[in-house]
Parts: C-alpha cells; structure tokens; sequence
C-alpha cells in the first residue's frame, strides 16, 4: 500500500502508467475540523499531452476491445475493491472532509453503488460493442435500402473534473458511464479534499483492475491539460459556474468542437402542497433537515428554498427550527455529531459572506449567522459554520434567495398562495436547477407542478404519504435516472441508466444494404 495518510504527505497522480509527484506549487490539503495541513498535492512537472496519449493510444484500444458485459465486469471489481476500503475511506473523509461517518458512507455508498448499478447495466447490455440507437429505418419502400444509427465509443479521452464536496461519488459516477462506453478516463478531483480520490484511485490501481491506460488521476490542479485536448476527447465538469464559464470559454476546446458537459449550481426547490397529509409533511420536514445538514449542506442536490402555502409557514418554521436546535455541530468524529465543518476556509468564508446577501432580503427563523460553539473542537478552531433558516413571506420580492446559490447549511422558507401556478412561477425564478420536490397528496396539484416546472429541471421528486416511509429523499442521486438540470445549473446531462454513455459515445448514420446493415449492427 503506497498510503495517503499524515505520513506520507505528498500525494501523487497517477499518469502514463506511473505514480507522478508534482515538483513545484503545491497546495495544502487540511483537516477543516483541526486546521491542520495532512497532505499536499501538485501537478506541476508533470506531461499533460503525454498522459492524454497514452490514455488514447493504450487505455482506449484496450477497453474498446472488450465488450459491454467484460467492461460492466470491470466496473463490479471496482466497486468491491472500493468498498473493502470502506472504513479506512471513511477516517480518511473524516480527516480531510469534515464528514461526519453518515456523510462520508453518503459519498462511498454513492460511488459503488453507482459502479455496481453500472456493472449491472454492462451485463443486461451483454456481448456486443456497439449499441444501435432505435429502430431500423427503411429508405426505399420495399428496396433493400436500409439504414441503422450506431453509437461507438468516441476514441479519445473523457477528462473528468470534479468538485469538492463529494471526492469518491464524484469521480466514480462519471468513470463508471465513461468506462462502460469505452472511453479511458483521466480524472482531475478538487485538490482540496482529494485525499478520499486519490486513496480510492490507488485501491482500484493497486488491485490491477483495469486494463493499462484505462484510468488516469490528476492529484492537483488541472495545468494545460485542456489545452491538448481533441475532438474525440469529452470533458465532463463538475462546480461552481464561474469555473463552467471559464472551462466553457476555452479557446481549445471551442476551436476543436470538444464536447463538454457541465454540472453546476442550482437553487434546488421542495414544495408543500396545501393538502398534504401528516405522513407527507412528516417527510417533507425530514428531507429539508437533512438537506441542510448532511455535509453540511454541501450538496449540489440539497434543498435551497422551501415553498410552504401560507397558511402553514408559522408551523413549518417552528417545526423546523426545532429539528434544526436537535442537531450537534461539531468534530464529526464523535458519535452524536450530526453536522461537521464546512470543507475549506473558502466555503466558510463564501457561505458567509453569501448569507449576508440572503439576509438583505429575508429574515432570520433560526441560528444566528454570528454564533457557531461546536461540540469537542477548541476554541474558534475549525471551518464551522451554524445552521440557518432564513425566511421570506414575499417569495418572488426576495430575488437574491432565486440567484445567489449559498454552498452550506442554510435555506430560505418562501410563502405561496397554495396553488400549483404561483408555486411553479416561483420555482422557476431559480432559473433551472437539478431537482425540485414535490409533496403532495392531491394528484392534480402535481400534475400541475409537473407541467409547470418540468422543463426547468433535471428531475422531479414527487411524494405522497404512500411512499414517504420508502423514499431516499431528493438530495440521493440515483444511477438510473437522470443528474443534471438545464439553464444555471450547467444544462448537462449524466447517469440516467444507458442514457449516462451517451455523452462518451459517437453516433454515425450508416446507409445501405439493409440485411448487410442488420447482420454487421447484429439485429
Ligand atoms: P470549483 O471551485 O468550480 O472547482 C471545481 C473543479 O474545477 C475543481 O476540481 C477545480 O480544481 C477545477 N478547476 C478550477 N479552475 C479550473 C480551471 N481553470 N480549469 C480546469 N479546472 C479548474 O467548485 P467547487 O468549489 O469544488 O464545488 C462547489 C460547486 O460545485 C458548487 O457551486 C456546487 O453547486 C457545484 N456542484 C455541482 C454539482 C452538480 O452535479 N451539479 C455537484 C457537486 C457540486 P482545484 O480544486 O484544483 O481548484
């Protein structure tokens, strides 16, 4: 075991088949909790473009040889390696995430589980590599002329760039689509919290999974490396959207048509309908709380602003503030804590200076922005913030609550007028977003938000009292249905079951002797 721990401090990326150290300008790693540096990481020195080819030139051949059972096997041994590695990822999240043990399981859970759910769909996809895209089309009214849509690996790289908040889940989703496609993948976590990534890269390395080539990490920041990208090559972002603007903007990838998918911000919506029953308020309550605490709130997915009807916004707000009072903020190594620190310095001084903007416009039901005291850490020690709940009885007048995405434990209470329509106006003043939720018990009220909020949204959550003991909440990203949302939240599109490959695969028209067609695409 090469061991990312305190003892070993400098980590390493792995490319062109090697363990690289970073020669120059590296960053410090910290315990958010302690404040104290645990390891450093830089990409300095190393050879971008050499790592892009021999990710091409050996990782891509390699797996577009195998077949979609073979690679779904790859990613089912990945998953069990990562997973035997549970406990000691989970010290290593603690350490380096500010995760309490719930958050972290959140995160590795995710990313095997998304590798297995991607191992399953390699199966049921079985022993072909390429898949055909609908139906056969017939050209010329009982002619032999035929014509098929194929989708193929794309013979380049997926370079993955990921953001802080989730180091196993993040990186892991976007392989498991990519490496099932066929495509090898150079993956570039935040270097903030990438001791979590790079042990797992490492485990999955050392266990000689993957054919050579396959998998590549850069531990540290990204250099030049989308300046040597190409039109076969993808780059599928993840954070914040100035970054997107700026990874967008690049003159590289712009000039060489690389297709870029990005996941960003959203000002996630949960929805109390007016008839609700007491099981799908009791729900409702518990999927806001847990929003606003699990990784304290640093989740691309977590509820932003709660719309209740006006009539019960009073007891929401107490309901709440009383789950919120319940909730222990500190070292996330003890037991009962519930919340632990945000992950860097950064994030607690955005997250407060983003309040303070909220605050222009909305008041405060719970916390006091000013007073954190966490449990079993010392004095003023830490990247501690409190838990807020802010408030705005005139929903639409408080604009910046629609804008500003705060990246902690905070969210806003908005009041509607219990109708879907003014309920889907003000969900939709978020300017798209990755998933609202809706509860509900009266089925014309979401239908109505359906078609009233649908086409600003990645996905829709909708519960009623029927499902509400079985439900994950909407904040779980599922494998098999889509992540992703249109406008400020990037306009990307990941997972979604077989719907995930698209983004690493090409499609080609193919035109001609219709039964030659259907023998070479196997139909
Ligand atoms: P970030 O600051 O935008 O960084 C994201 C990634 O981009 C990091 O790996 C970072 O590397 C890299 N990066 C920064 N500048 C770059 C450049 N010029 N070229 C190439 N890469 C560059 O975001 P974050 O603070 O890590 O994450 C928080 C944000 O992510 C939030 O806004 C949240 O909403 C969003 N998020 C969205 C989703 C989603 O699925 N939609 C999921 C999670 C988080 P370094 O770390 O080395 O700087």
């Amino acid at each position: 075991m090469l061991g990312y721990t305190v003892i070993v401090n400098k980590l390493r990326s792995y490319v062109y088949g090697e363990w690289v150290q970073g020669d120059d300008r590296f960053a410090e790693l910290k315990n958010p909790t302690t404040e104290t540096t645990i390891a450093q990481a830089s990409t300095a020195g190393i050879d971008m473009d050499r790592a892009l080819r021999h990710s091409r030139e050996v990782g891509g051949p390699a797996l577009r040889a195998l077949t979609f059972a073979e690679r779904g096997a790859l990613l089912a041994a990945m998953s069990r390696t990562i997973h035997g590695a549970r406990e000691e990822l989970i010290e290593l999240a603690i350490e380096n995430g500010g995760n309490t043990r719930g958050d972290a399981k959140f995160d590795l859970d995710g990313a095997t589980g998304t590798l297995m759910a991607y191992a399953d769909l390699g199966a049921e996809l079985g022993d072909r590599r390429t898949l055909v895209d609908g139906d056969p089309v017939d050209l010329g009214g009982g002619s032999r002329l035929g014509g098929y849509h194929i989708r193929i690996p794309r013979p380049g790289v997926a370079v993955h760039i990921g953001a802080f908040n989730f180091p196993a889940w993040g990186w892991a989703e976007k392989a498991a689509c990519a490496l099932l496609a066929g495509m090898p993948v150079l993956t570039k976590p935040a270097t903030a919290t990438s001791l979590v990534a790079a042990r797992t890269v490492e485990l999955v390395v050392e266990a000689k999974i993957l054919p050579q080539g396959a998998l590549s990490a850069l531990v540290g920041s990204a250099g030049d490396v989308l300046q040597q990208l190409s039109f076969h090559d993808v780059v599928a972002f993840t954070g914040g959207s100035a970054t997107a603007r700026t990874i967008r903007g690049t003159e590289r990838l712009l000039d060489a048509g690389v297709r870029v998918n990005v996941e960003a911000d959203s000002l996630n919506a949960a929805v109390l309908a007016p008839d609700a029953d007491d099981a799908t308020v009791d729900v409702f309550l518990r999927h806001v709380h847990r929003d606003i605490t699990q990784k304290a709130g640093q989740k691309c997915t977590a509820i932003r602003r709660i719309l209740v009807p006006e009539a019960a916004y009073d007891r929401v707000a107490e309901a709440l503030s009383e789950r919120l009072g319940d909730t222990v903020i500190g070292d996330p190594k003890l037991a009962d804590v519930r919340m632990g620190p945000l992950a860097t310095a950064r994030q607690r001084d955005d997250f407060n200076a983003g309040v303070a903007k909220l605050r222009e416009q909305t008041d405060i039901i719970y916390g006091d922005p000013a007073t954190v005291t966490p449990t079993g850490v010392d004095d003023g020690r830490g990247y501690f913030v409190p838990a807020l709940l802010l408030g705005a009885k005139s929903a639409l007048d408080a604009s910046v609550v629609h804008e500003l995405e705060v990246f902690g434990p905070c969210a806003t209470l908005l009041a509607y007028d219990g109708s879907a329509d003014q309920a889907s106006t003000i969900v939709r003043a978020g300017q798209g977003g990755l998933v609202t939720s809706v509860y509900s018990d009266d089925r014309k009220f979401s239908a109505a938000m359906i078609d009233g909020i649908a086409a600003w949204h990645g996905r829709i959550f909708l519960c009623d009292k029927k499902i509400a003991e079985k439900v994950p909440g909407p904040g779980t990203v599922l494998p098999s249905l889509l992540h992703g949302g249109p406008g400020r939240a990037g306009n990307g599109e990941e997972l979604g079951g077989v719907r995930g490959l698209e983004l690493y695969q090409h499609r080609t028209a193919l035109q001609g002797n219709a039964p030659l067609l259907a023998r070479y695409v196997g139909g």
